[in-house]
C-alpha cells in the first residue's frame, strides 16, 4: 500500500506548507499555500505538477497564494463548505464526514471549529497523515479567534480518537513556546520533560519539531489532556469538567 510522499516547506516566519503526491496517480496537493514562489520552486525541483490546493481555513497565511497558484497551474481548490465565501477560488466544498478522493488516497474531513468557525482538517488514513492547519499544534492548540473553548475542545476530541501513529502536520513551528508553557502546567509529566529537552535541542539547531504524532500529543500536550491530574491540580481544578479545565488552560496560555 503506497503512502503519500510529503515534503515540508518552511515559509514566512514560522509557517509550514506541505506538498504531497499520490504515487499511484501523480496527483499533487499543497496544503495552505501562504506564498507561491517557494511552492513553484519546489514543484520545479521535484518535477511535479500541482493538481490541488488543500485549504484548512481562510486566514491569509493559509490561502494567500490560492489565486496565483490556480492561475499558474490550473489546479483545483478544496476547502470548507461552511466557509466557502472566505476561501479564494474554491472549487470543491467539503463538510464534516465527507471523503475527499485524491487519486488512490482518500481523506476523511473533520469540521474543527475554534481557531476559526469554518476550519476543517484532512485525515489521510492510509498515509497516517493529518493536515490540521491551526487547530492542533505540537504541544499547543490554535488561538480562539472565532470559536469558543467548548467548540475547540470538541474539535480536539475528534483528534484524540485517531490512531496513535497518525502524524500531525500542523501549520506552524510554535513548539518551543508551547513547550515552555506546557511544563509550567504539567510539572510532573515525565514524558513532557523528555520532550521539552528534545525540542530545545532541535530548535537550537533549527531542526523542525513538526510533524509529531497523536501518541506524543496525547501524552504531553496539555490541550489534549484536560483529564490530567497534574494539570488539574496546577490549575486548582481537580475534578472539574473537561471543558472548564480546557478553557482555563487556553486562558493561561493566552497571557503566558
Ligand atoms: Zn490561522
Ligand atoms: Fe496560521
Amino acid at each position: 500500500m503506497s503512502k503519500l510522499e510529503i515534503h515540508q516547506i518552511p515559509v514566512l516566519n514560522d509557517n509550514y506548507l506541505y506538498l504531497f503526491k499520490d504515487p499511484e496517480t501523480n496527483n499533487v496537493g499543497i496544503v495552505d499555500p501562504a506564498v507561491a514562489d517557494p511552492v513553484l520552486e519546489k514543484l520545479d525541483a521535484l518535477g511535479w505538477t500541482l493538481t490541488h490546493i488543500i485549504n484548512t481555513h481562510h486566514h491569509m497565511d493559509h490561502t494567500g497564494a490560492n489565486l496565483e497558484l490556480k492561475s499558474k497551474t490550473g489546479c483545483t481548490i478544496v476547502g470548507a463548505k461552511c466557509d466557502a465565501d472566505r476561501i479564494p477560488g474554491i472549487d470543491i466544498l467539503l463538510e464534516d464526514g465527507d471523503s475527499f478522493e485524491f487519486g488512490s488516497q482518500s481523506a476523511k474531513i473533520f469540521e474543527v471549529p475554534g481557531h476559526t468557525i469554518g476550519h476543517i482538517a484532512y485525515w489521510f488514513e492510509k498515509s497516517d497523515a493529518l493536515f490540521c492547519g491551526d487547530t492542533l499544534f505540537a504541544l499547543g492548540c490554535g488561538r480562539l479567534f472565532e470559536g469558543n473553548p467548548a467548540q475547540m475542545w470538541d474539535s480536539l476530541k475528534k483528534f484524540r480518537e485517531l490512531p496513535d501513529q497518525t502524524h500531525i502536520y500542523c501549520a506552524h513551528e510554535y513548539t518551543e513556546a508551547n513547550a515552555r508553557f506546557a511544563i509550567t502546567v504539567e510539572p510532573q509529566n515525565k514524558a513532557l520533560e523528555l520532550r521539552f529537552a528534545d525540542i530545545l535541542e532541535k530548535r537550537a539547531q533549527n531542526i523542525p519539531t513538526v510533524p509529531s504524532t497523536i501518541a506524543e500529543e496525547k501524552a504531553t500536550n496539555p490541550f489534549m489532556r484536560p483529564d490530567s491530574m497534574d494539570l488539574q491540580s496546577t490549575l486548582g481544578m481537580v475534578g472539574a469538567d473537561l471543558v472548564s479545565v480546557f478553557t482555563e488552560t487556553r486562558r493561561r496560555k493566552d497571557s503566558f
